[in-house]
């Protein structure tokens, strides 16, 4: 893979000449709170510092959105919100995760919706710091090697800069007098200590290699039990989670004489009471501890099983999230223990 350097001086106006391959999104904080969204200015956007809550899944696989439009003649699907974009700023955790998504919705059958989202979407990566709750040492995701078309590490004098992809080539082809192709021993050398440095911060970790087999082992533990009384069913970890990808559709018909209307798509979780109602009003997972396995089955067992990775990148949005403190972490540890956590 290419590596470039580049002077700090230059990063700025880098970025802003990228509005020339499609509309600039990253991590920005409007109003106090710092989300993935359109950037209007550059000093606006949040390099280096806190992930916002709602991961960049939301770019790809929104909240709520039409899927298409109905008539008694047919349906025209609806793509009217999908634009090219450059997404910048992005850690390797959510450069992670969107390989995870697309093992999900790029497989057969392929999501229209999500596959445009992708098609139409440069990633420009962006070096990070651990915070507190952040583990994805722990599950491999802390260090990216595809997934991006340009992704810079900040090493406070420069920049590295690993071009990924032809439209990264591309990107830099447009102002090549910015990147300096002599990249010196001395400055792999810094690289090596940077990571070094930081694979020391991190202050949150578990093991994900026993997860499965114990996950396997665990399944009438009284550990679910326990968590399933302090669980509130509140589904904040589904929606936080840049890893979970259930969604639910309604049709909207208008009130007119023609039958038409709209099927509209929205975020679900698997923590609803209702997720698993079906007809006849059986309920496959009513219990809570039964929604819970299912959750923790996903992240730590299954998914690791069909794709040989957890479906957790460690992002610890999670850890930060949940009222009650249940999180990647307090489950693998009490299961790991085989300990009902003290009260
Ligand atoms: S585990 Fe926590 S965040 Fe998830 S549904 Fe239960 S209470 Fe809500
Ligand atoms: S399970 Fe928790 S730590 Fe893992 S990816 Fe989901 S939100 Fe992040």
């Amino acid at each position: 893979m290419r590596i470039l350097k580049m002077q700090p001086k230059f990063f700025q106006e880098f970025i802003e000449s990228l509005n020339k391959f499609g509309t600039i999104y990253g991590p920005v904080k409007k109003d106090g709170v710092l989300k993935y969204d359109r950037v209007e200015a550059f000093d606006e956007v949040v390099f280096d510092g806190e992930r916002p809550m709602i991961p960049i899944k939301k770019l790809f696989h929104p909240k709520k959105f039409d899927m298409f439009h109905f008539d008694k003649d047919g349906f025209t699907p609806d793509y009217s919100s999908i634009e090219k974009r450059v997404i910048i700023g992005v850690p390797p955790c959510e450069i992670h995760s969107l390989l995870r998504l697309d093992e999900i919705f790029m497989e057969r059958p392929v999501d229209p919706y999500y596959a445009k989202q992708r098609e139409n979407s440069a990633i420009i990566g962006y070096s990070c710091l651990p915070g507190e709750s952040c583990f994805c040492k722990s599950t491999g995701t802390d260090i990216v090697e595809e997934g991006f078309d340009l992704f810079f590490v900040n090493l406070g004098k420069f920049y590295l800069v690993w071009v990924g992809s032809s439209l990264g080539h591309d990107m830099v082809l447009e102002r090549e007098d910015y990147f300096d192709e002599n990249v010196t021993h001395n400055d792999i050398e810094e690289y090596i200590d940077w990571r070094q440095a930081r694979d020391k911060m991190f202050k949150a970790s578990f093991d994900f290699k026993s997860m499965p087999d114990i996950m396997e082992l665990s399944y009438n533990s009284p550990i679910w039990d326990y968590f399933a009384d302090k669980c509130l069913s509140c589904g904040q970890c589904s929606m936080v989670c840049p890893t979970c990808n259930c969604y639910t559709v309604t049709d909207v018909l208008e009130v007119s004489p023609d039958t038409k209307g709209r099927r509209e798509r929205y975020w679900d979780s698997c923590m609803f009471v209702d997720y698993s109602l079906v007809a006849g009003g059986h309920n496959f997972r009513g219990a809570r501890a039964d929604r819970l396995k299912l959750w923790y089955t996903h992240k730590l067992k299954a998914y690791a099983n069909e794709y040989g990775k957890p479906a957790c990148i460690g992002c610890g949005r999670c850890v930060r999230t949940c009222p009650v403190d249940i999180n990647v972490l307090t489950v693998a540890q009490a299961l790991t223990e085989m300990e009902v956590p003290a009260q």
